[in-house]
């Protein structure tokens, strides 16, 4: 049986004994001792395996792809073209969840009293007092270009998950990792021939590691799943059915509609046929939350699937990982926009522009890691004078959207990259021609 079809029976299977255990057992405190004892320590050591190996292969690929091309001009045009893929897909995007909020007005259609009962629950809640604490400490916007450059790297390495962490974190080590490929490309090849070979050795021991990993992911995706659905709050569901319904509807739009143009029209291949090859990703990043957890999966599938070159993906893919978030982009832009429905608040045009401004750039700062988009909803909503206690509102329906965003998330990158290579193929048969 191939690996994906065993983890998206782990998946089906953990999601419908945590939604059986969520109806039939009514000790809610039964449901938390299974969770705390069984299903999240087995889900996090599968999640640890991955996370384990994150940090090292984000230095090796970045580094390895770049100085692989040994060409400067084709690096810089595949960033530029990176760069403006990213922001032209992740505006559309926003654009699609922005509209469908003014459209159903999610926000609105809530009761008042029940209103009234949801502000109240939100004095003293602890996550949200985490969330905000963590959102406050936030840095200018001149600060955060500074912190791409690192003071030392080894510091972003160590601190790179930490949410507390005032530095640069993965973008800088990204940074410092784009600055050392490009180096490398260079310096003369003899030079660094025994670097380079190193570097694709600890490549191929990282990705056996992901190996091992991914042979419990049917068991590891069940208890992560287990233990979402088992918890899953179905009042609060309820209350906030519309605003669910919006986020997961827009982000399926945009997967059908713009993911689905870019594969056929640019990639120029069969969208159903390309999502099928990747479903491997889609089942992982689903079930992990994460774009970064899920990074090594994508990689792998993009050059055996998809036959993606291997250079592109290793960099591409990488970067996009935590710098391509097309699908927290649109969440962001909703949820703001929800917000300030929700609280009688309406923004001028001009203030949701700023919302749109900031959830590209929110897209492009959160970490690829679960929740990573929470501190920057809590930005926009501060920037555009929203109560940032509002964010209580969705902690409780934010497991479910985070993982569906987060296979946009991540198929927004394959998409990259395989457009990418797509298009550089296409350069390099014009150039053939033309000698
Ligand atoms: N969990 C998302 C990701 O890893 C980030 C977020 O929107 O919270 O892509």
């Amino acid at each position: 049986m191939k690996l994906h079809t065993k983890i998206f029976i782990g998946l089906f299977f953990g999601a419908a004994l945590g939604l059986l255990a969520n109806f039939f057992i009514s000790d809610k405190s039964t449901i938390e001792w299974i969770v705390n004892n069984i299903s999240y320590p087995i889900g996090q050591i599968f999640l640890r395996l991955i996370f384990m190996v994150v940090i090292p292969l984000i230095f090796v690929a970045i580094v390895l792809g770049i100085s692989d091309f040994r060409d400067i001009k084709k690096i810089g045009r595949i960033g530029i073209k990176a760069l403006l893929f990213t922001f032209f897909i992740t505006l559309l995007s926003v654009l699609i969840g922005i509209e469908m909020v003014n459209i159903f007005q999610p926000g609105l259609n809530i009761a008042e009293t029940e209103r009234a009962a949801v502000i109240q629950s939100l004095s003293g809640n602890q996550s949200v007092t985490g969330i905000i604490t963590t959102a406050k400490e936030s840095k200018s916007f001149v600060q955060i270009l500074v912190d791409l450059i690192p003071r030392n790297p080894f510091a972003e390495i160590v601190f790179a998950f930490d949410p507390n962490y005032r530095g640069g974190g993965l973008l800088a080590l990204m940074f410092f990792a784009c600055i050392f490929g490009v180096a490398m490309a260079l310096v003369d090849s003899k030079k660094v021939q025994a670097l380079t070979s190193t570097f694709q050795g600890i490549y191929d021991v990282l990705m056996k590691i992901i190996d091992f990993a991914m042979k419990i992911a049917p068991i590891g995706v069940a208890a992560l799943i287990f233990s979402s659905t088992s918890q899953l709050g179905f009042q609060v569901i309820a209350l906030l059915l519309q605003y669910v319904l919006v986020v997961l509807g827009a982000l399926i739009i945009h997967i059908v509609l713009t993911y689905g143009f870019i594969i056929k029209y640019f990639i120029k291949k069969n969208p159903l046929h390309f999502f099928k090859l990747i479903s491997e990703v889609i089942i992982t990043a689903f079930s992990t939350s994460s774009s970064n957890a899920t990074l090594p999966t994508s990689i792998r599938v993009s050059i055996e699937e998809l036959k993606i070159d291997k250079d592109v993906s290793n960099f591409v893919l990488t970067v996009g990982s935590t710098a391509n978030q097309n699908g927290t982009a649109l969440y962001e832009g909703i949820t703001v926009l929800f917000l300030a429905q929700f609280y009688g608040i309406d923004l001028t045009i001009s203030q949701q522009l700023v919302v749109v401004l900031l959830s590209i750039l929110a897209g492009i700062g959160t970490a690829g890691v679960p929740g990573g988009s929470l501190p920057l909803v809590v930005i926009v909503l501060q920037t555009v004078g929203i109560p940032i206690e509002g964010i209580g509102i969705i902690l409780g329906v934010d497991r479910i959207l985070d993982m569906s965003r987060t296979v946009v998330n991540v198929t927004g990158d394959i998409i990259l990259a395989a457009w990418i290579d797509e298009s550089e193929k296409k350069n390099s048969l014009g150039l053939a021609n033309l000698n």
